[in-house]
């Protein structure tokens, strides 16, 4: 199978929806068919999410087009990532972004993610197993924040990791719909936009859906 011209064909099915040219050109660029299971390799670039083990997925390729696209990233800012998964989405964000914090509750996603991300030669993603604590407030202000993860509501937690002016992607709603928010950190209050629904596996933990 020729994966370079399926992910070509991909991201062109993605205009005009996402039409930030540096979004497009990174996922141009990142192999989705090396984060799924080998057996899967020939569905790396339908448009869906699929299964990477351990009851997880990797997201639909548009929604992580649209979630990153939401970031509005210059490439100076760090960044946080809850819930790393296979890695995908680390290394769009990583692509665009200065640095990228990523954290994941299953220590054997963690560990598959690291050794991929760092065979690809990614130098500025840092993954660690998540700890009790929603996100990873050692590292922050961050000035964006995604969360690829369903939650109940936007963790208050998560709004005091991000900086003023800054931006978190998060669905929320219930276990099996959500809605697609960005909150904008304001020195008064937040903004919130709505960019859609969507379907994405709970968040889970403090803060979020108990297991
Ligand atoms: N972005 C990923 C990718 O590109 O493959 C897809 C992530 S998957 C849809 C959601 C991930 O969030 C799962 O791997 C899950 O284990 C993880 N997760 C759930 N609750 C979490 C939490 N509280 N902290 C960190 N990760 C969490």
């Amino acid at each position: 199978m020729d994966f370079d011209r399926a992910r070509q064909i991909l991201v062109g099915s993605f205009y005009p929806g996402i039409e930030d040219q540096l979004v497009l050109d990174a996922i141009s660029r990142v192999p989705r068919e090396l984060f799924v299971p080998v057996e899967l390799q020939m569905f790396a670039y339908d448009d869906r999410p699929l299964s990477i083990g351990y009851g997880q997925t990797i997201s639909q390729p548009y929604i992580v087009a649209l979630m990153t696209q939401a970031l509005e990233l210059k490439g100076r800012e760090k960044l946080l990532e809850v819930g790393t998964g296979s890695g995908y989405q680390s290394a769009i964000l990583a692509e665009l972004a200065a640095s990228v914090y990523s954290i994941e509750r299953i220590p054997e996603l963690v560990e598959q993610a690291r050794n991929l991300l760092e065979g690809l030669g990614y130098r500025n993603i840092t993954l660690r197993v998540a700890g009790d604590d929603l996100g990873w407030k050692e590292n922050a202000p961050y000035d964006t924040i995604i969360v690829t993860a369903a939650a109940p509501d936007v963790p208050q937690t998560l709004i005091e990791q991000l900086a003023v002016g800054g931006r978190l992607v998060i669905p929320v709603g219930s276990r099996s719909e959500q809605e697609l928010l960005r909150i904008r950190k304001g020195k008064s209050g937040n903004k919130v936009d709505k960019l859609g629904g969507c379907r994405f596996v709970p968040l889970i933990g403090r803060d979020a859906w108990q297991d």
